[in-house]
């Protein structure tokens, strides 16, 4: 197995209200692709990490918060795939598992002050412009080849579905998940749920790295206040879902696409005898870093 092939499998979701509205969700497990390769990370990173080795690189540098899912997916593909890794963290020093995680795997970690982590071109050029192994990552692994890595979760399913939906935060897996359903669901109309206050720049996100899809829908109602921003009615959300389908989804991304997707089957958004595919991008990390949010208040 190389290390940046990635295998999920695509699960139905049984819930009585599913059942009652005749409406049927399949999940597409990319949660499962690995413990700690997040999903859509992991599938963003494969192209990134072919192109570094094409290249002769060995040492991936990249940016990110302290509970990123990009910088751990990075740390641990980068040790697989027998590269070095360096990761600029926003903000202060802090420690946390995801971080401690991070070092496990080998990664070199450096904690930059919020104003100059902004310019990441020129933290790349300060520190490693004259080293030939250095490769830069943007953070999230945002790229050209972060879609074409996206395009593969449309490959080898199931079924013809009507609708597919998924998280987004930069757009680029939803890039990747529409180019890849125009050849492999051609019927299908791709929804994204943006996790940011704001979302409709995404269409431009999107159409920048990819011209001229006619598939995508956006849903912008469903940020709960921003980027990693969370309110009640959430936290319930994600406490019935995952205790009544033992699939972990968490506050940051996935909880929101769920979300977004069991209101619109409320709301009888759907045909009734109409196929969904969901597609779960990880996120564990997002899970790790909201845990109080979940303890009942005593
Ligand atoms: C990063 C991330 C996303 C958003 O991906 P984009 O390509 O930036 O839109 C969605 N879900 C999870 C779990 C993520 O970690």
């Amino acid at each position: 197995m190389s290390p940046v092939e990635f295998y999920s499998p695509v699960q139905n979701l049984l819930l009585s209200v599913l059942e009652r509205k005749n409406i049927y969700i399949d999940v597409k497990r990319d949660d499962m692709i690995h413990p700690f390769i997040s999903g859509n990370k992991g599938r963003k990173l494969k192209y990134i990490i072919l192109k570094a080795k094409a290249e002769n690189r060995k040492h991936l540098i990249t940016f990110g918060g302290a509970w990123s899912n990009h910088i751990l997916a990075t740390a641990c593909l980068a040790a697989s795939s027998g590269l070095k890794s360096t990761a600029y963290i926003r903000g202060e020093q802090v420690q946390n598992p995801v971080l401690q995680l991070c070092e496990v795997f080998g990664m070199k970690l450096h904690f930059i002050d919020r104003e100059k982590y902004k310019n990441k071109k020129l933290l790349f050029d300060e520190f490693h412009k004259n080293d030939p192994d250095a490769f830069f990552v943007d953070e999230g692994g945002f790229s050209i080849e972060a879609v074409k890595g996206c395009e593969e979760i449309m490959e080898d399913l199931p079924h013809q579905y009507d609708h597919i939906f998924c998280a987004c935060g930069t757009g680029a897996t939803l890039a990747g998940i529409a180019k890849g359903a125009e050849t492999n669901q051609e019927k299908a109309i791709v929804h994204g749920v943006p996790v940011l206050k704001g979302g409709d720049f995404i269409l431009d996100a999107v159409e920048t790295l990819t011209p001229n899809l006619n598939n995508i829908k956006l849903h912008t109602e469903y940020h709960f206040g921003g980027y990693a921003k969370t309110k009640a009615p959430l936290i319930e959300f994600i406490k019935t879902f995952c205790s009544t389908t033992g699939i972990l989804i968490e506050p940051v991304y996935t909880g929101k696409a769920f979300y977004a997707l069991m209101d619109l089957v409320e709301k009888d958004y759907f045909e009734p005898g109409e196929k969904i595919l969901i597609v779960h991008t990880g996120g564990l990390t997002g899970f790790l870093g909201n845990y109080k949010l979940f303890t009942n208040p005593q």
